[in-house]
């Protein structure tokens, strides 16, 4: 999964390029839930959030480091729900 970082400046462009709806305003900036985020694979090559976020504040979650074959494996299990 990737994280949003204290530099977000709570734009809001992020939040609906998210194809899992994983992107929500929090309580002071925005946040990524890790169990939503599928870094996009399943849908596209890249992650959307990280093309669009104008501070570039969207890293790799050290704490929800995961393969691509879990990542596929969470998309599967949203998409099913
Ligand atoms: Fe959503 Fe993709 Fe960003 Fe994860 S990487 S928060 S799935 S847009
Ligand atoms: Fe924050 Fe970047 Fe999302 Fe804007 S695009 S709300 S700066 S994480």
């Amino acid at each position: 999964a990737l994280m949003i970082t204290d530099e977000c400046i709570n734009c809001d462009v992020c939040e609906p390029e998210c194809p899992n709806g994983a992107i929500s305003p929090g309580e002071e900036i925005y946040v990524i839930d890790s169990n939503l985020c599928t870094e996009c694979v399943g849908h596209y090559d890249e992650p959307q959030c990280q093309q669009v976020c104008p501070v570039d504040c969207i890293p790799l979650d050290p704490g929800h480091c995961e393969t691509h074959d879990e990542l596929m494996e969470k998309y599967r299990i949203i998409t099913a729900a």
